[in-house]
């Protein structure tokens, strides 16, 4: 898996509000779209394109348009969806699939509960979303979805990762054998003894949309 942080003052920024505890659930749901726009950009160097020509007012001219079948971006449920609009901002045209999973407080292994996706997707690329990258299993079992039903080029979209969590999705993806990349603003210290980031954010789900 090739692992980008993205390196840029703005991102910077705006993650340093997003970890204040005093930033509120609108702020933080704002900063988060605007957040993974910017890292959406890094994210899609990748994306496919057809050559496509085009007349201006004054000539024809050579360009590009995105491939079909068109990107599918997917937000992991719950915390995901805060990033949803700031990807689609960058790509309206992709389509959206959605993957519901849970993990377990105590084991922190990951389980489905939802799934609203195409049954192929051969010659797709593919955007997960998912604030934290924690233990990993999550992220791992996500991109292993997408592979199983024909992904051939799957990135990972990540606000903070621990270096644990990039590890274990390295190590449970080894033989994955599709193009994994992993785009993140930032790669924190550890994990905490109940599986939480530090120094993270805390729950991305309850700052987005309080606590349920
Ligand atoms: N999920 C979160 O929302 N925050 C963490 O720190 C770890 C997992």
């Amino acid at each position: 898996m090739e692992l980008r942080i993205v390196d840029h003052p703005l991102v910077a920024h705006k993650l340093t509000v997003l970890r204040d505890e005093r930033t509120d659930s609108p702020t933080f749901r704002r900063l988060t779209e605007e957040l993974v726009t910017l890292l959406a950009y890094e994210a899609t160097r990748e994306v496919r394109v057809d050559r496509h020509t085009v007349r201006t007012p004054l000539v024809q001219t050579e360009g590009v348009q995105l491939s079909k079948p068109r990107p599918l971006v997917v937000p992991i449920l719950r915390a995901g969806l805060g990033m949803l609009e700031g990807m689609t901002r960058l790509i309206p045209t992709a389509e959206v699939g959605f993957v519901g999973m849970v993990r377990d407080e105590k084991t922190l292994k990951p389980s489905t509960y939802a799934e609203r996706l195409p049954d192929d997707l051969s010659g797709r690329q593919c955007y997960i979303l998912d604030p934290m990258l924690a233990t990993g299993g999550t992220l791992a079992a996500a991109v292993r979805f997408l592979a199983s039903r024909g992904a051939d080029h799957i990135t990972c979209i990540c606000l903070i990762c621990a270096p644990v969590g990039i590890a274990a999705v390295t190590e449970l993806l080894d033989d994955l054998g599709v193009p994994c990349t992993l785009v993140t603003a930032a790669v924190d210290e550890r994990l905490n003894d109940v599986g939480y980031i530090l120094p993270g954010l805390g729950d991305a789900g309850d700052r987005l949309y309080g606590v349920v």
